[in-house]
């Protein structure tokens, strides 16, 4: 019997593609029921009340379960908890699922995991031949310490849900990723003031171009990497000009050697001057927030969009590959463990344009190693010694990420799923053979 850790977006892929191939699991879930933190009421969840999705419905969705027509572009984070719960119920996913269950600790154990999990305070040891984790990995807060005392009120993103408390404050946001941009929108409604503190530039892109979604455009044909980087970072300085414009730092890098910001009302609200661009914090005293350029604010709340830490509380690092001086368990693929062949570590991954199809794609690799390492294949033999010799190589498709701690688990599409397809055609491809020979139920 396998585990999945987590209901989430991965933890139904990871169900799905076990149950496809007849692998028996048990899913646990300390959440009630599933949808990861797209389900704002689970207690792991860092959604806030207006978010929707950054990536396009087309480009996100299970490629076997498309999401409804009458469905938005760019749905609320509402629409995909009903999502998620529509496709767990249309797969038949929740009778696999023990709920208000926690995972509280893993280690090896007889060639297989000893589990030790928590429900209405009760704890149970179990034994699993595999662990399949998909547990997320944005939940545990990256929170820089500051330079400084701060009198007023000091937030994580993680803690935000409703702009209603930033009503008639002076708010700083420290950070501009995808989170930090939606939440200054929100808050320039509600606030006396919004100012936003940066230490580096960002690539910002709208969420339309010409009223498609931008993630929807580019044509079949991919260009070169470089060529790739020029051309795009033109047409966005065309659309909309240079973060500069807008009082923002420009990108000391080039595109896509980050995570770029998908938000059509930042820059507009920055032009408005709903909200200031402030540079990065030097001090803080009081009320008072001093900033790297000699300028001075005075302000209520604080807000940190510093982003998250992978966090994997469960497990100890050395079960992971995961050395303390890196910020990222050493893995093939983001998933497979050099040594150990029943640990698979699902969605740890960032990476623009990926969606839930390329995590499915993911699981659908993982299944049929279990799958096909029980048979003793040769295909999945090869496949071992490949992520034994392979783990921590990166499929950054030659783009130079920055070096930032959650850089060091991001990938490129392309390249990615170009191996994923690889290794899913030569594992299927053999068992397809053995299906000749011995017919086995695939649904
Ligand atoms: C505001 C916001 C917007 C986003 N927009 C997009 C987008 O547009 N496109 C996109 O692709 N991604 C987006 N994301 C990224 C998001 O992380 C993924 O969409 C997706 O939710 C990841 O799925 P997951 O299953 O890996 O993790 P999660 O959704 O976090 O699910 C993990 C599950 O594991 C459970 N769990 C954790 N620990 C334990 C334990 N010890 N025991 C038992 N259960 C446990 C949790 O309760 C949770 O249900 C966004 C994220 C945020 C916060």
């Amino acid at each position: 019997m396998h585990a999945i850790i987590g209901a989430g977006p991965m933890g139904l892929a990871t169900a799905r593609n076990l149950q496809k191939l007849d692998i028996p699991f048990i899913g646990l879930e300390l959440h009630s029921y599933v949808g990861g933190l797209w389900d704002i009421d689970n207690p792991h969840s860092t959604m806030y009340e207006s978010a929707h999705l950054i990536s396009s419905k087309r480009m996100t969705e299970f490629a076997e379960f498309p999401m409804r027509d009458e469905v938005a572009c760019y749905p609320h984070h509402s629409e995909m908890k009903r999502y998620f719960r529509d496709f767990a119920g249309h797969f038949d996913l929740c009778r696999h699922y023990e709920f208000n269950t926690r995972v509280v600790s893993m280690t090896p154990d007889n060639g297989g995991w000893e589990m030790v999990t928590e429900r209405n305070g009760e704890q149970q040891t179990r034994h699993f031949a595999g662990v399949l984790i998909a547990n997320g990995t944005l939940h545990t807060p990256n929170q820089p310490k500051l330079p400084g005392e701060f009198a007023g009120q000091l937030l994580h993103s993680s803690e935000y849900r409703s702009p209603s408390i930033f009503k008639d404050k002076r708010v700083l946001i420290i950070g501009c990723g995808n989170s930090g941009a939606d939440i200054a929108v929100d808050a320039v409604h509600h606030a006396k003031s919004v100012d936003m503190s940066l230490r580096r530039g960002y690539y910002f892109l709208p969420k339309f171009i010409k009223g498609k979604p931008i993630d929807t455009l580019g044509g079949k044909r991919k260009l070169p990497r470089k060529l790739k980087q020029r051309v795009d970072a033109a047409m966005i300085r065309f659309v909309i000009g240079q973060p500069s414009d807008y009082g923002l730092p420009n990108p000391d890098y080039r595109m896509y050697e980050s995570h770029p910001v998908v938000n059509s009302l930042i820059l507009h609200h920055l032009g408005h001057g709903d909200i200031k661009a402030r540079r990065d914090i030097k001090g803080l005293d009081g009320n008072r927030v001093d900033f790297a350029d000699g300028e001075q604010g005075e302000y209520d709340l604080i807000l940190m969009a510093t982003g998250y830490q992978l966090d994997y509380p469960f497990i100890n690092r050395q079960h992971l590959n995961w050395p303390a001086q890196l910020d990222a368990p050493q893995l093939y693929l983001n998933v497979f463990h050099p040594q150990h062949d029943n640990l698979f570590m699902m969605g740890m991954i960032e990476a623009a344009g990926l969606g839930w199809e390329g995590r499915n794609l993911q699981a659908r690799l993982v299944a049929l190693y279990i799958h096909q390492r029980r048979q003793g294949s040769a295909a999945a033999q090869q496949f071992a010694d490949t992520k034994r010799q392979q783990a921590g190589n990166r499929f950054d498709g030659g783009y130079d990420y920055i070096n930032l701690a959650r850089m060091a688990y991001y990938v490129n599409k392309d390249a990615y799923l170009k191996a994923l397809k690889q290794h899913i055609s030569e594992l299927e491809a053999e068992l397809q053979q053995q299906n000749v020979a011995q017919p086995v139920a695939l649904t």
